[in-house]
């Protein structure tokens, strides 16, 4: 069955105020959905939502046809979520390959660990050579490469990223891009928020303008 994410007429926000209204779309597998949109339209908001951080207000959200807006967020990644958050948060005494494990505790995951590990690091080489590095010596582009391999270490059918091109450089965030096209080539689909719109939507099979 194709694996895929679906969000419909979905509200959300903080105390009774709704950030997010009635917002529709869909992330399928093996393809990239970007969304666009300006500083504080919701973008952090929304992935908080379908991540299970935050309550829907209205409105459902679908992970394979199933509703999950009562699913706890640790079970979301069980099932397949994934989600890269903004700034990273990593843990900066630990080394890369510790972060990296982190990623690996789902049920679904912890049989492919090795498998999994080497899968990170054949999209992000630079991984493998400082597999023993402290994480918070890495630059901040090689700290965006931990938390997306830290993420795909959950094997997820679906992986979000929160601005993950935030604060690089034009040639790591070419370098991240083109590791996200690796990622879609596997068969996961990608949730992409961001407000790069000119490399979001160039990358990206489906595009949104979040207003
Ligand atoms: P940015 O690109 O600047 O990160 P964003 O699109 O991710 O912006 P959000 O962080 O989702 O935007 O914020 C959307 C709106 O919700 C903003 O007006 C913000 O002030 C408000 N907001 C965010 N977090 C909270 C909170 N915990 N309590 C109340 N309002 C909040």
């Amino acid at each position: 069955m194709k694996k895929f994410l679906q969000l419909k007429e979905l509200s959300s926000g903080y105390g009774d105020v709704p950030i997010i209204k009635g917002l529709s779309l869909e992330v399928n597998s093996g393809s990239i959905t970007a969304l666009v949109g300006s500083n504080g339209a919701g973008k952090t908001t929304l992935m908080h939502t379908i991540s299970g951080l935050l309550p829907v207000m209205d409105g459902e959200i679908f992970l394979d046809g199933e509703p999950i807006s009562g699913t706890m967020p640790h079970r979301r990644v069980g099932l397949g979520l994934s989600l890269v958050p903004e700034g990273r948060s990593l843990f900066g005494e630990l080394t890369v390959l510790e972060n990296l494990m982190l990623g690996a505790y789902p049920r679904r995951a912890r049989g492919d660990q090795s498998a999994n590990l080497d899968k990170v690091m054949s999209v992000f080489p630079k991984l493998a050579e400082r597999q023993s590095q402290i994480a918070h010596t890495m630059s901040g582009g090689e700290r965006q490469m931990i938390s997306v391999g830290r993420a795909l270490m959950s094997a997820p059918t679906i992986l979000m990223l929160d601005e993950p091109s935030l604060g690089l450089s034009p040639n790591l965030c070419s370098e991240l891009f083109r590791a996200l096209a690796e990622i879609r080539r596997a068969g996961t689909g990608i949730l992409l928020v961001e407000q790069n719109a000119k490399q979001s939507l160039a990358i990206a099979d489906r595009g949104y303008l979040l207003e």
